[in-house]
């Protein structure tokens, strides 16, 4: 058996394993995808310390980091059910293909993916104008137009802050009105360069075959049909961890994230989490990689205080 098991290969899981590895203990990472959403991903500026850097580039880098550490990479391979220690001290991962890996301790850091508009041009504009994360592509649209989808919570923000950034922002809203918090809602009211439409259905992303052009848009009360001219759309309509196979397992928030305490433990013993699949409220790379750390530092101090067997 491992001593610690990392379920997940993004920056979370990586920073795990070789936290773990480092302890001289037997460390295994069962992934699906080795790299995770930094494989997606186009530039990055925020890691800090790498002025700039490019998502395949940094997962292949994170692979290798792993590797040249004595960890277990078990690449290509799904977790479906997690099972807590019974009288062997062991927890049990089951994988998609039948498998199964034990373990004194569980990392996990499967992440998560952003819901998708679903409408014509979004995945042909993906990293070409249309994005997930203001905090990391904000900056590339400073001076241009934009638009945020979605008039929740993350909606809002992204628009008050891409506001300070960008020459304008459209918010678009399904529903009829807003639903993030009043005082939200306040201050984006207050800024000029900022139009609210509601009842506004988007129906396709276009673009020149290169990069964003603009956005086109039903209103769904009057059914007619309108077009913005843009340069980028900012998709903000939920963010969805990746824990649908650990329900009524492990405890998870309203929102499926993993609810961890500060050293990443989770409500079953010796099960730790980190990242974006957690309730952590910021979901950044180095912010993965800092608490992918935590979990393994948390999984470590718990075996040694664990009984002999
Ligand atoms: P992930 O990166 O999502 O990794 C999850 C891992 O778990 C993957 O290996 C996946 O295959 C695996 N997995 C999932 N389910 C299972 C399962 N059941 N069994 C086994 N393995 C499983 N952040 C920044 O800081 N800067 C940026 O510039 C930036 N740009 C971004 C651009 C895009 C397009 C996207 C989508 C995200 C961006 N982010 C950026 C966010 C950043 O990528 C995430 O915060 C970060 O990758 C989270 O790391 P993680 O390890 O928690 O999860």
């Amino acid at each position: 058996p491992f001593d610690v098991l990392v379920v997940g290969g993004g920056p979370a899981g990586a920073a795990a394993a070789i936290y773990a590895a480092r302890k001289g203990i037997r460390t295994g990472v069962a992934a699906e995808r080795f790299g995770g959403q930094v494989l997606d991903t186009m530039g990055i500026e925020n890691l800090i310390s790498v002025a700039e850097t490019e998502g395949p580039k940094l997962a292949a880098a994170l692979e290798q980091n792993v590797r040249a550490n004595d960890v277990d990479v078990m690449n290509g391979q799904r977790a479906a059910k997690l099972l807590p220690a019974g009288d062997d001290g062991l927890i049990r991962v089951e994988l998609a293909s039948g498998a199964v890996l034990k373990s004194r301790t569980v990392v996990l850091g499967t992440g998560a993916r952003w819901r998708q508009m679903g409408v014509p041009g979004e995945e042909q504009y993906r990293n070409k104008g249309v994005a997930y994360c203001p905090h990391c592509d904000g900056p590339l649209f400073k001076g241009k137009r934009v638009a945020v989808i979605g008039g929740g919570n993350s909606g809002v923000e992204a628009a008050i802050d891409l506001a300070g950034i960008v020459a304008h922002v459209t918010l678009v809203e399904f529903d009829s009105r807003l639903r993030a918090d009043e005082v939200l809602q306040r201050k984006l009211r207050s800024l000029a360069n900022v139009t609210v439409l509601v009842n506004a259905q988007t129906t396709e992303v276009l673009g020149d075959g290169g990069k964003v052009s603009g956005l086109a848009w039903r209103d769904r009360l009057l059914g007619s049909e309108h077009r913005l001219e843009l340069e980028g759309i900012f998709v903000q309509i939920g963010l969805l961890p990746n824990t649908e196979w650990l329900m009524g397992t492990v405890e998870l928030s309203a929102r499926g994230e993993i609810v961890i305490d500060e050293r990443g433990q989770t409500s079953v013993p010796g099960v730790f989490a980190a990242g974006d699949a957690t309730t952590v409220p910021y979901k950044q790379i180095v912010v993965a990689m800092g608490a992918g750390s935590t979990a393994a530092l948390g999984a470590f101090d718990h075996l040694i205080r664990a009984p002999l067997r």
